[in-house]
């Protein structure tokens, strides 16, 4: 299924803002759900450097862009350029999701959606109840946190390499959780002490950028987990993140940061067209084939 959309007079725009942008999926994944869905509408990478970002989103408006995607490193300073930020995208401190609605430009976080839908999916795991380890504390631990903070996780655990940044988001977490009546407990400490939380966690999540060039992620011995965890890894790579592939050979479920970028792209693709998304065009568009 390859191929663009015919470009029209007519057609509307919709840009990811990256620095870089060059090795992005979802340009393959959006221009598939568009062309399958007949919507007059096609989705441009623009290398955008961060220095630009502010006459890239005048761009955005001058030119009635449709939406865009914003990725690393614009998530969070694109956040001053929008006129309006959706609740959870506000709690999280990171958009990565805009629609232009008659000249005013509204953003949302699609990570959080992502991240449950994948857990769900790939390893048939709810989060409600559940003890967390989540690792990292960058915008996509940010966006986990809070969405696991949505469904009722039970306990969560935030562990980092700069552990001051891991007790900030707790810290987030626990003042968002006090204001839901939440008893929820929220713990956080460095990559270090995963030897003295592991063996709780129900589920595990990297949300570190390691496993991004094919090195080790953020642990590299799971033998400590329970038999019945499950792994998530937010980073992709082709067959899997070592550290992915580590918990397989574990015998442990996994759900693949393929599957969450299936899923934020999903929700973003309805933000812009109103539409039902088409999942398997846009799973197929990725080679993310069900496991
Ligand atoms: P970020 O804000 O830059 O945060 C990076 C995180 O990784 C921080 O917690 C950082 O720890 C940690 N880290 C970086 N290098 C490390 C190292 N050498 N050792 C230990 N920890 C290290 O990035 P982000 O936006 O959160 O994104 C993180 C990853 O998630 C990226 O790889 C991104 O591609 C992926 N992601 C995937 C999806 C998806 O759809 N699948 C969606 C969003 C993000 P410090 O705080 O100590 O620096």
């Amino acid at each position: 299924m390859g191929g663009l959309v015919e470009i029209k007079g007519s057609t509307r725009t919709v840009g990811l803002f990256g620095y870089p942008v060059e090795h992005s999926l979802s340009p393959s994944m959006q221009n598939a759900a568009f062309r399958h869905c007949g919507l007059d509408i096609c989705y441009v990478p623009f290398a955008v450097a961060p220095e630009a970002l502010g006459a890239a989103f005048a761009g955005v408006r001058a030119l009635g862009f449709l939406g865009l995607n914003l990725t690393i490193p614009h998530k969070v300073a694109a956040m001053s350029f929008v006129d309006e930020i959706a609740p959870e995208a506000r709690m999280v401190g990171a958009i990565n999701t805009v629609v232009n609605r008659d000249g005013r430009l509204i953003a949302y976080n699609t990570d959080l959606f992502g991240v449950t839908m994948a857990l769900r999916e790939d390893a048939g795991a709810e989060i409600k109840g559940k003890i967390v380890v989540l690792f990292g504390a960058g915008g996509a631990a940010r966006a986990c946190a809070f969405a696991f903070a949505i469904e009722g996780v039970g306990e969560l655990i935030i562990l980092n390499r700069t552990e001051g940044r891991a007790e900030s988001l707790a810290r987030d977490l626990v003042s968002y959780l006090g204001e839901t009546g939440s008893s929820c407990r929220v713990r956080s400490g460095s990559l270090d002490s995963f030897g003295s939380w592991g063996e709780r966690a129900d589920i595990l999540v990297n949300a570190t950028s390691l496993g991004l060039g094919g090195e080790e992620g953020p642990v590299s011995d799971l033998r400590i987990l329970k038999d019945s965890c499950v792994v998530c890894d937010l980073v992709y790579h082709p067959g899997g993140t070592p550290f992915l592939r580590r918990a397989r050979e574990r015998g442990l479920k996994t759900a693949d940061g393929l599957t969450v970028l299936l899923y934020q792209g999903a929700k973003s693709f309805s933000i812009w067209t109103g539409e039902e998304a088409p999942i398997e065009v846009m799973r197929d568009a990725l080679g993310a084939g069900r496991r």
